[in-house]
């Protein structure tokens, strides 16, 4: 607990120099986490804007630590991210998620499970032939997993990262830019990349019913997500109106507040089954 408590102030903020003596603490401490079960995968629905219906999830994690209580994700994915302990954790994640597709499918509910990948991952050569072995002993379609990744991901080496990308979407696995217009948007790579979705970033989302910028950037990323042919999410969906601007503006897929927060994936095929659209 000493030990925990010392470290504790870094998770909330330091840059933590890599090879210091605190790092080396929240590093195995993280290691623990995974392997005493500490891990949660949480789950938040995405709703197709034009039918109503729950069409899949985006699996978030938190970590259940035995003295600080749940902590968020940005409090320790930065840290992951710079030592490389992502690796483990994002395989945490697809496996989880994977096997809660299978679950999901069992329970009759056909969802595409979401999953954050980060630059680490998209480095990683190894990564389609991984997430393929993990894949194949759960019978879940690689179709039903959809992997996101941020523009500054792929801007970090775009050449290595699209051929990786390349590689999963020929494996079948759905695509999609994350937090879309916050990143170093190029085109020119948007063109090449072999994505399937754009995910309207919610800070656009959260502000366009007051700030008319905000509404034509979300208009203008709806046009160009359709005239790209690809499908576009609006995240950081939280209230009726915006709903009602969304489906108007034909954006394809919503996920926010209004329509259902993350929540323990123990609840999330319940909550499915009971959702009913405004
Ligand atoms: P993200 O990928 O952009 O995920 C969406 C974040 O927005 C989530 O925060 C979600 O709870 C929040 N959100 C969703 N709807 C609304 C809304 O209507 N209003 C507001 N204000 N917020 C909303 P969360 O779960 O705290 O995750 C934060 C970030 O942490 C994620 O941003 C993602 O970058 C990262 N992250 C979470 N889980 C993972 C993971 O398993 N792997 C990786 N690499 N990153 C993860
Ligand atoms: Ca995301
Ligand atoms: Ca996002
Ligand atoms: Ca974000």
């Amino acid at each position: 607990a000493a030990k925990s408590r010392q470290c504790g102030s870094l998770i909330y903020h330091a840059q933590l120099d890599a090879g210091s003596q605190e790092s080396l603490s929240l590093l195995t401490e993280l290691r623990h986490a995974v392997e005493d079960n500490e891990l949660r995968l949480f789950l938040q629905p995405k709703i197709d804007l034009q039918k109503g219906h729950v069409v899949g999830a985006e699996a978030l994690v938190r970590w259940q630590h035995p003295t600080r209580g749940l902590v968020p994700p940005m409090q320790f994915i930065p840290f992951a991210e710079q030592t490389g302990f992502i690796r483990m954790l994002s395989a945490w994640v697809l496996s989880g998620a994977a096997r809660f597709a299978r679950e999901a499918a069992d329970a009759g509910l056909a969802l595409r499970l979401s999953v954050n990948l980060s630059t680490r991952d998209l480095m990683d050569q190894d990564l389609p032939a991984k997430i393929e072995a993990m894949l194949t002993p759960l019978q879940v379609a690689p179709a039903s997993l959809c992997l996101e990744i941020t523009e500054s991901a792929i801007m970090d080496d775009p050449e290595r990262a699209l051929s990786t990308l390349e590689h999963l979407h020929a494996m079948g696995f759905k695509l999609s830019i994350d937090d879309f217009g916050t990143g170093y948007s190029s085109l020119a790579y948007l063109k090449r990349l072999p994505v399937d979705e754009l995910k309207i970033d919610k800070s656009f989302v959260m502000a366009m019913e007051r700030d008319l910028d905000d509404a034509r950037i979300v208009r203008s990323t709806i046009e160009l997500a359709h005239n790209l042919g690809l499908s576009v999410v609006a995240e950081g969906l939280e209230t009726v109106k915006a709903w009602a601007m969304l489906a108007h503006l034909g954006c394809d897929e919503g996920q926010g507040y209004y329509i259902g927060k993350p929540m323990p994936q123990e609840q999330f095929i319940a909550w499915a089954k009971s959702w009913q659209p405004p």
